[in-house]
């Protein structure tokens, strides 16, 4: 027996009994019918069993007086009217399910409060209305190769979904939750008077409109779970750091037939020791010798993932000239790879001795009347 079933059947029309019977002219029309429709005296009618069952089901609620108490509450309030906008004194309240239970509902799933009383307060119509599932945001963390090449990763998802065991509601199967007396229903209550009057969440129930009595098992009344579940997910080749990617449909699900939500991946990507990243192109930076720089040769080059490449240096390179390796970059979305960026860096031995010290001493005489300040000073004092 559930809230749901409270709101969904009306039981004084199953039995036939107006709603203001005697529990003696419930008793006496159940006898009644229970006979007529009993399955000894209806063997292989389908149809008289399930109205059998349902005549019990009945008769099993009004005819105890606390649970016909519950049911009458839950269907004034929830059931056969609509919702009712005036409070019983004329005082206004006024609830919305959908903002009380929203928070529970992230997780998608159904049968949760939400979806047994959401529609019914739509002011249009009592119609369930589909509704879209939450955007979910997650974090992952790639490594420089990986975000060059793409990956698919796991994604572990966590997320808050309606108690399976208590369909959301927070009581204890076979009980329901009752309508708190003190907001009635509201999950609101007004201190103070006139315009000065403060609505305030209603302390009784936290703010929920109902109390539980016989809190869940599984859930220990909160009418939440929290669910896992892990998504392998590719992540394109070419993502970049700080980047956020959207995967349509891998956000939380919809209810009520509601398109599943979107999920939102922001990407982080460790540094690599050697490369860097420019866009599609790769950056890597090159240690060259003064002779190398200033007479030219060729340079061995590593790449990310393949085998190195060699590149033309051309004489009188200057400290800090780019060259380009063609398609030894990233990987752009259509397939096609950026470059890899080749910075030259000239090294200046610490120490140098020996033949090399001699052979150095010989260059500096050999151009000392290259003064290279000279164009500095002219531009300088020109200006
Ligand atoms: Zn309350
Ligand atoms: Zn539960």
């Amino acid at each position: 027996m559930s809230t749901k079933d409270y709101v969904e059947k009306d039981y004084y029309k199953v039995l036939g009994v107006p709603k203001d019977a005697t529990a003696a002219e419930i008793k006496k029309t159940y006898r009644k019918l229970a006979r007529e429709f009993h399955p000894d005296a209806n063997k292989g009618d389908a149809k008289a069993e399930e109205r059998f069952k349902d005549i019990s089901e009945a008769y099993d609620v009004l005819s105890d007086e606390k649970r016909r108490k519950e049911y009458d509450e839950a269907r004034s309030l929830f059931g056969t009217g609509g919702f009712r906008s005036g409070g019983p004194n004329g005082g206004a309240y006024n609830f919305d399910f959908g903002d009380l239970f929203s928070g529970s509902q992230t997780g998608g799933g159904s049968g949760g409060l939400g979806d047994v009383f959401g529609g019914l307060f739509n002011r249009g119509g009592r119609q369930p209305q589909p509704r879209r599932g939450a955007d979910v945001e997650t974090e992952v963390t790639l490594s420089f190769v990986e975000a060059v090449d793409g990956a698919t990763v796991p994604l572990r998802m966590t997320s808050q979904a309606p108690c399976r065991t208590c369909a959301g509601t927070g009581a204890k199967s076979g009980t329901t939750p009752r309508v708190c007396p003190t907001c009635v229903g509201a999950g609101t209550v007004s201190r103070g008077q006139g315009a000065f009057a403060l609505s305030e969440p209603c302390r009784d129930c936290k703010g929920r409109g109902m109390l539980v009595d016989d809190p869940c098992t599984v859930c220990h009344g909160s009418g939440r779970a929290s669910s896992a579940r892990t998504m392998q997910v590719r992540i394109p080749a070419g993502v970049q750091d700080g980047q956020r990617i959207r995967l349509k449909g891998k956000g939380a699900q919809g209810e009520r037939g509601g398109q599943p939500g979107d999920l939102y991946v922001s990407v982080h990507v460790d540094d690599h020791p050697v490369f860097g990243r420019k866009a599609d192109n790769l950056t890597v930076t090159v240690p060259v010798t003064f002779p190398e720089a200033a007479l030219g040769g060729t340079i061995e080059v590593p790449t990310l993932n393949g085998p190195s490449v060699k590149l033309k240096l051309p004489p009188g390179s200057a400290n800090g000239l780019t060259l380009r390796a063609r398609g030894k970059g990233a990987t752009r979305k259509d397939g096609t790879r950026g470059d890899l960026l080749v910075t030259v860096e000239v090294v200046v031995p610490k120490h140098v001795t020996g033949d090399a010290l001699s052979a150095l001493e010989q260059y500096r005489e050999a151009t000392a009347s290259d003064d290279p300040r000279a164009a500095l000073f002219q531009a300088a004092e020109g200006a």
